[in-house]
Parts: structure tokens; C-alpha cells; sequence
């Protein structure tokens, strides 16, 4: 069965009583090509990362499971967590050649997602890959960064390979110093580089949403490479620089930190050797870092 082909789709959606929901985000790849491609980019990078262990891959959102089958052509292993229940007998039917997969009917963001990896993945090599609900991609990224580090820094996740919106592909891949850098783009510069792979346009997908997506692969870093004191300090400080963009530094963290005066924030910045009008968006990671250590300090003074 092509559960790519449109009619496919909506007889699968009719036979099992059900339709696509806007407000699960549900827009189903309709193009063959498109699923292939992203578990192709997903697997090729965690081939190169592994060493021996089994595959694992984490999938959000696997609708009827198009993706779903690609990766578990690839993968040793294939967790899929939806949160539509009515879409679970239609995966039953369509995943049922594969023995490697579970499915699980949760909502992402609710899974404790440390205690979800130890158990059901614990010795595996791990991967995330998606066509993302657009509705918490953000949400959904930050919480695969924040729980993407063991204790001992190493990192248990080898890349996320997501489809999103384009607008947000530009702002995870960006520059720092262009208009689209921002607190999302200095995180994941953090934990590892995004790379945009290709574009995928309305017309691939059931029904077509408004706007063009990319497909973007985040590779995470194997260990730190950046060292920071306290990474709770850092990502307010990143939350600060950019909470109110026309603003300098100096005033967006200002308003953020209520616990140091203006005078402190000015010293800390002009100590580093910024400008006291600089921006947020002209700071890279490595900046922020710096500037988080100084406020840590600060703190125990
Ligand atoms: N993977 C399928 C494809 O490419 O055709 C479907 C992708 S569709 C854009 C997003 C999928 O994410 C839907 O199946 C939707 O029900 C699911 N979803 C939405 N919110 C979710 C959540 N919080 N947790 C898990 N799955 C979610």
C-alpha cells in the first residue's frame, strides 16, 4: 500500500472513521519521495555516528506512517509517539509488516522524556526524526535539547532531522548578526549546528498547508564544546537578550533581571568588551556563555 497516494489517505482516514485534525497539525506527506528523503538524511548521519550499537530512532507525530515505514527500513528500532488516538488502529495496519516498531499513544510533551529514553531505549545509538506538528515545533525542539545531554555532559541524542515551516528552518540555521537569528538559534548553537537540507512545498502534502517547509537536520555535539558554569543562566540570558529585540542588551536584560541593578549589567558588559549599545542579535554562543559566567559571579558576590 502507497500511503502516500491521496486516495489512499482519505480511504484509510474513512475506513477507520476518521479525518485529518488542524489542530493536531495533521498535514500527511502525499509525495513518496519526501519520507524516503528525510529518513535517508536522518540514517546517513547516524551511520556515520555510530559505533556498534543498536539504531534508534524517536518519531513525533507519525500520522499514518509514511515516515514511519522509511525508518524502520533503516533503523534496528522505531519509536513513534502519537498523539492522535484514532490515527493508532490505522498505524496497527499500516506498520503491521515491521517488527521493530512500537507506537505510543502520548502527546510528546508530556513524556518525561529521560525516563522514556532509559527504558525503552537504553543501549541504542539514538536519532529523532519528524515532520513536525507546526503548532509546538519550538517547544518540541527545546525539549529534545534540554534532555538531550547525559550527566556527564556526552550527548544521548546523535541528530534531530525535522520537517518544519521554512520561516522557522531560516531561524534555526541562521547566522548570528542576521535578522533571523534569535534565543532558539543561540540555543541549538549550543548543543550542536543545523544544517537546512531542501524545501518541500505545499502541493506534497494532505490537506496543503499556507506555507513552504524545510527539512533541517540539527547534529548535536558529542561532548560540550562549549563550557559554561550554569546552563540555567544561560538560557535566561539568551531569554532575556532576546525578549525585546529593538532593545540593547542592556535594557532587554535589564528588564529580565530584576536580582542585579543596570550598573552591574553595564559593568558585566562593558568588562567583556562589548559595546554598551550592542544588541542581542550581534552575540554568538560563545558570548553568551561568557556573559552568563560573569552573572554567575555576580551572583555570589
Ligand atoms: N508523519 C506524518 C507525515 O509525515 O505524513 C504526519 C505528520 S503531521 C505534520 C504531524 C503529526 O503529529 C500528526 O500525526 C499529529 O497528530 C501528530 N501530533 C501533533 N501533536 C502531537 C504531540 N503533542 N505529540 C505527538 N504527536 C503529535
Amino acid at each position: 500500500m502507497n500511503l502516500c497516494d491521496a486516495n489512499t489517505v482519505k480511504r484509510l482516514m474513512s475506513k477507520y472513521s476518521t479525518g485529518t485534525k488542524k489542530g493536531f497539525g495533521q498535514n500527511f506527506l502525499i509525495n513518496e519521495d519526501i519520507p524516503y528523503n528525510i529518513a535517508n538524511e536522518s540514517f546517513s548521519y547516524h551511520k556515520e555516528k555510530n559505533k556498534g550499537e543498536k539504531s534508534a530512532v524517536i518519531e513525533i507525530g507519525p500520522g499514518i506512517g509514511s515516515l514511519t515505514q522509511e525508518l524502520c527500513r533503516l533503523y534496528d528500532k522505531v519509536i513513534a509517539v502519537e498523539i492522535d488516538k484514532t490515527l493508532i488502529p490505522i498505524l496497527d495496519e499500516t506498520l503491521q509488516e515491521f517488527d521493530n516498531v512500537s507506537v505510543i499513544n502520548e502527546d510528546f510533551l508530556k513524556l518525561d522524556l529521560d525516563e522514556f529514553l532509559e527504558k525503552n531505549l537504553g543501549e541504542c545509538l539514538i536519532s529523532v526524526c519528524a515532520n513536525l506538528p507546526y503548532y509546538i515545533t519550538t517547544p518540541i525542539i527545546m525539549a529534545l535539547l534540554e534532555n538531550a545531554r547525559k550527566e556527564n555532559g556526552a550527548s544521548k541524542l546523535t541528530s534531530i532531522t525535522v520537517m518544519v515551516q521554512k520561516e522557522v528552518a531560516l531561524r534555526l540555521c541562521a547566522d548570528s548578526k542576521s535578522s533571523d537569528y534569535g534565543a532558539i538559534t543561540a540555543s541549538i548553537n549550543y548543543y550542536g549546528v543545523a544544517k537546512k537540507l531542501f524545501d518541500v512545498t505545499p502541493d506534497n502534502f494532505l490537506p496543503p498547508p499556507k506555507v513552504t517547509s524545510s527539512v533541517v537536520r540539527i547534529e548535536l555535539y558529542d561532548e560540550p564544546k562549549y563550557k559554561v558554569q550554569s546552563e540555567k543562566m544561560l538560557f535566561k540570558v539568551i531569554a532575556g537578550a532576546f525578549s525585546q529585540r529593538r532593545k540593547t542588551l542592556l535594557n532587554s536584560l535589564s528588564s529580565s533581571f530584576g536580582e542585579f541593578s543596570k550598573e552591574q549589567i553595564g559593568g558585566v558588559i562593558e568588562r567583556l568588551g562589548f559595546d554598551i549599545n550592542i544588541r542581542g542579535e550581534r552575540l554568538s554562543i560563545s558570548d553568551f556563555c561568557r556573559i552568563a559566567d560573569e552573572f554567575t559571579k555576580e551572583l555570589k558576590k
